[in-house]
């Protein structure tokens, strides 16, 4: 399993949690030496403009680290996504994230649909047409959602049950509903529904599970195409374990 990374996603870019320092390298530290590392480059404006409109972009834009940044991250994305495409299993380990990041706006410690860009931009060059998103981050990814409100070809999902089994289950159960095929699976990989993290719920092995189950969706539906890319998670002193398990779990 290859694992999406750039020294440029350690620096502080904002004063928000996503871009705290020590961050990113509390997950390197718990993921060095056990996968292959892969440095991506940034997208271009070109991508970013499939999902996000010129305003939007140019709002960011007056922020230059924050924009360098971003677009950093949704090259990350594009590359874990084009990686995955080969049928292999892939983590874009990038921030900031994407999931609050609608057409033409953001908030929430997002400013480019990281996600978004890459499924779109497979949409467009790679000849593929249906894709499942799921996201595990304990908000809501109205960005994403809204992106794709009008699109039949891609679906999103959310599971938000009250306790361990009862998110699980909610997951599996979405998935197993599917009985169209899908060209590839992706994973908003969001940390913070941990039982140390904000949401106070998700248990490390739950990670495990939840990669487990979304392999053995795209195994069935997607010929194994799957990816994730890294969205929340806060606590800095399980997020690393938190980002192993899953990948164990995808692998
Ligand atoms: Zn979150």
């Amino acid at each position: 399993m290859k694992v999406v990374c750039h020294d440029r996603y350690r620096e502080v870019y904002s004063s928000d949690p996503a871009s705290a320092p020590g961050r990113i390298e509390s997950i390197l530290e718990e993921l060095h030496g056990r996968f292959e590392f892969v440095e991506p480059k940034p997208a271009s404006e070109e991508d970013v403009l499939l999902v996000h409109n010129k305003s939007h972009i140019d709002s960011v834009k007056a922020y230059p680290l924050i924009y360098e940044i971003a677009l950093l991250a949704a090259g990350g994305s594009i590359r874990t996504a084009e990686i995955a495409m080969q049928s292999e299993p892939v983590f874009g380990l990038i921030r900031p994230p994407g999931h609050h990041a609608s057409r033409g706006s953001s908030w929430g410690f997002c400013y480019f649909n990281n996600v978004a860009v890459a499924v779109e931009k497979l949409r467009q060059e790679s000849n593929i047409k249906r894709a499942i998103i799921v996201d595990v981050d304990l908000h809501y990814g109205d960005g994403t959602a809204n992106i794709f409100a009008s699109s039949s070809n891609v679906a999103y999902f959310h599971p938000d049950g009250p306790n361990r089994q009862v998110y699980l289950d909610e997951l599996s159960s979405f998935l197993s509903a599917k009985h169209e095929t899908f060209d590839i699976l992706a994973v908003s990989a969001g940390f913070d529904r941990h039982e140390q993290d904000w949401g106070g719920m998700l248990k490390t092995e739950d990670y495990y599970d939840i990669g487990r189950i979304v392999k053995e969706f795209a195994e069935n539906s997607c010929e194994g195409k799957r990816f994730a890319v890294l969205e929340g998670g806060y606590n800095h002193s399980v997020l690393g374990k938190n980002v192993k398990a899953l990948l164990d779990g995808m692998t």
